[in-house]
């Protein structure tokens, strides 16, 4: 069975526990794109070239320990609105929701760019603040610069030419600024179970 589930979304708020949820449930394969640029973002402030990077990446390269600080998220967003950055991760997250047996996929281009016949997409969303609270819990340090930097990524995410943050027009929206994440996690099994082949 080929079945693709798009998770798009801006960052904290909840694709990446949904999304891991749905993989366990279901028993699909999980691939965390993010990771694919914060790889890349580290690698070039490491020096390397951007599209070179991009193009050479190495399973190596996503085991990296400092992949989820604050600085490579901003660094993941900067090499993100990059075009040749972008084209070089495009066949191998194209394979991955290919995966026999169903894959999920969270990011922000899923459902638009990487996967338009995704057989599910969802768009996860919450308000800034509430985003930057929780990226707080696991971050420390001054909320206030949190929240500036959410918003920063947020609006370089939605604002840059190739491939911007934004909802497929079919996506399902789920805002979980007042839900939980448990309810979350129960409106995402939901959409899938009913749009599942049954077996
Ligand atoms: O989801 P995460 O916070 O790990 O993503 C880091 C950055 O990578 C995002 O802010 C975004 O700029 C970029 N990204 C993207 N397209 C994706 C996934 C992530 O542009 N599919």
């Amino acid at each position: 069975m080929i079945f693709t589930v798009a998770i798009d979304g801006p960052a904290a708020a909840g694709k990446g526990t949904i999304s891991r949820a749905v993989a366990a449930r279901f028993g699909f394969a999980h691939l965390d794109t993010g990771l694919l640029y914060r790889a890349v973002g580290a690698r070039v402030r490491a020096g390397e070239e951007p599209g070179a990077a991009a193009r050479d990446l190495r399973p190596e390269d996503l085991a990296r320990p400092d992949l989820r600080t604050l600085e490579a998220g901003t660094a993941a967003s900067r090499v993100a609105a990059l075009p040749e950055v972008r084209a070089a991760l495009v066949d191998f997250q194209r394979r991955f929701a290919r995966t026999p047996g169903g894959a999920v996929l969270d990011g922000r281009d899923i459902g638009t760019v990487i996967c338009p016949a995704a057989e599910v997409k969802l768009y996860v969303t919450a308000s800034a603040e509430t985003r930057a609270h929780r990226r707080w819990l696991e971050t420390g340090g001054d909320p206030a610069e949190v929240l500036a930097q959410v918003r920063e990524r947020d609006a370089r995410d939605m604002g840059r030419a190739d491939a911007p943050l934004r909802p497929a027009a079919d996506a399902v929206l789920i805002d979980t600024t007042d839900l939980s994440i448990e309810a979350a996690i129960a409106r995402a099994l939901d959409e899938i179970a009913a749009r599942l082949p049954s077996r």
